[in-house]
């Protein structure tokens, strides 16, 4: 048993998850995706798939990439 960092949820099957010397605990990956997650530099959306990242910024697709002056990154089409 263990509680969710972001809800304060306990939950018999919350999980802990570490990214580089950050480590969370969550009650489902929505919580999980809420704390660590990247946040687009564009549109604010939160990267869930690969995403993209120039100069220490993520980006969700080329296409916000590109609007914020990266050049160079492109989705394949
Ligand atoms: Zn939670
Ligand atoms: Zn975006």
């Amino acid at each position: 048993m263990a509680t969710c960092d972001v809800c304060g949820n306990t939950y018999d099957k919350s999980f802990t998850l570490t990214q580089g010397d950050r480590s969370g605990t969550f009650d489902s990956f929505e919580c999980a995706i809420h704390a660590f997650a990247p946040r687009c530099a564009h549109c604010e959306c939160t990267i869930i798939g690969h995403g993209a990242e120039n100069n220490g910024h993520f980006y969700c697709c080329a296409h916000c990439a590109r609007k914020s002056g990266v050049i160079g990154l492109d989705d394949r089409i």
